[in-house]
């Protein structure tokens, strides 16, 4: 039988009664479910949602030490976890408790003695819920045609990334790219192949990544940035080095790009140690300064500068 998408979900069981966690984890993976982890504490949860991707949690509303309901609350009300249905497990069916689970950002609550079939019921309508969401939400930050973040998501994330260099003191570098005679390229080639060098470009840019949390988008037409926050040295110059190889090596023919013959990309690098009289317009200006820079002393390079 063909397996749903939804039982390769994960779902986080936070309990520290071994007995229960056996039985909900019994349960699950009778129904297909094979994705299961479980943790016994808060911090022990938090770190599990900070190092795994987590689509649902189930927490007892009672752990040894601390409430599963004030739990529920510290998840929920992180932005980062927002999207994480919880459901609260519990024996005590008062309306009280119930009340102050939902309160505490609680989606839904399964009552003890557990009932396989409700347990099961209420899980499945909430990663469906989940990963409905989820599409709607990668669809409204990802660029149709290269599959690479848009520019609405890349406003988003310079803010998160400037703000977090900003409190944590650290450099922020902003590549700045663009496709060398490109409209030469379309009034040569054509639209459609146009096109497909934009995706091929994208994706071979993008496969050159090599951290989590280092992001590429495209701004618009095409020019792409790349965000990369508290890089090790020589990592700008190791992955632009890495970018313009790998498109060269992508070989597309394109005859009037002077003095190449291929499709090159022109980046200008700007590292900069952020600090509060440096604005992200600042930022973004040295970035487009140097690819200005780039474009005019011949194209097909990297130009780097500093801010800060
Ligand atoms: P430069 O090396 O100075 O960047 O020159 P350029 O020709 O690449 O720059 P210019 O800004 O003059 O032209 C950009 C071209 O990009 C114009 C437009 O036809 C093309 N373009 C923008 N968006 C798309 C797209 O979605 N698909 C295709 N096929 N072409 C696009
Ligand atoms: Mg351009
Ligand atoms: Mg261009």
């Amino acid at each position: 039988m063909k397996r749903d998408p939804i039982q390769d979900m994960s779902i986080l069981i936070v309990d520290d009664s071994k007995a229960n966690t056996t039985l909900l984890k019994a349960i699950l993976n009778n129904e297909g479910f094979t994705c299961i982890d479980n943790s016994v504490n808060g911090e022990n949860t938090i770190k599990k949602l900070e190092e795994t991707k987590v689509d649902l949690i189930l927490i007892s509303s009672v752990l040894s030490h601390e409430s599963g309901i004030t739990l529920c609350s510290v998840i929920s009300s992180d932005l980062r976890y927002e999207d994480i249905p919880i459901l609260i497990v519990t024996a005590d069916s008062k309306m009280q408790t119930l009340r102050k689970s939902f309160e505490n950002g609680a989606i839904d609550y399964i009552s003890k003695p557990i009932n396989s079939v409700e347990l099961i019921a209420r899980v499945q309508a909430h990663l469906i819920r989940k990963q409905i969401m989820d599409e709607r939400k990668t669809s409204a930050i990802t660029d149709v045609l290269t599959k690479l973040y848009n520019r609405r998501y890349f406003d988003t994330v310079f803010d998160r990334q400037y703000n977090k260099a900003l409190l944590e003191d650290k450099y922020l570098t902003f590549f700045m790219i663009d496709i060398d005679n490109f409209k030469k390229y379309n009034d040569n080639y054509g639209h459609q192949k146009g096109d497909e060098v934009l995706s091929s470009v994208s994706e071979t840019m993008k496969s050159q990544l090599r951290r989590n949390g280092d992001y590429i988008f495209r701004l618009g037409g095409e020019e792409f940035s790349i965000l990369l926050l508290d890089i090790p040295d020589n990592y700008c110059l190791k992955l632009s080095d890495a970018i313009h190889s790998a498109i060269y090596d992508l070989n597309i023919e394109h005859k009037l790009n002077e003095n190449y013959g291929r499709i090159s990309i022109s980046i200008g690098v700007s590292k900069v140690k952020v600090n509060k009289s440096i604005s992200k317009f600042d930022i973004y200006n040295s970035a487009d300064s140097a690819l200005y820079e780039a474009k005019k002393t011949g194209r097909a390079k990297s130009v780097f500068t500093k801010l800060g």
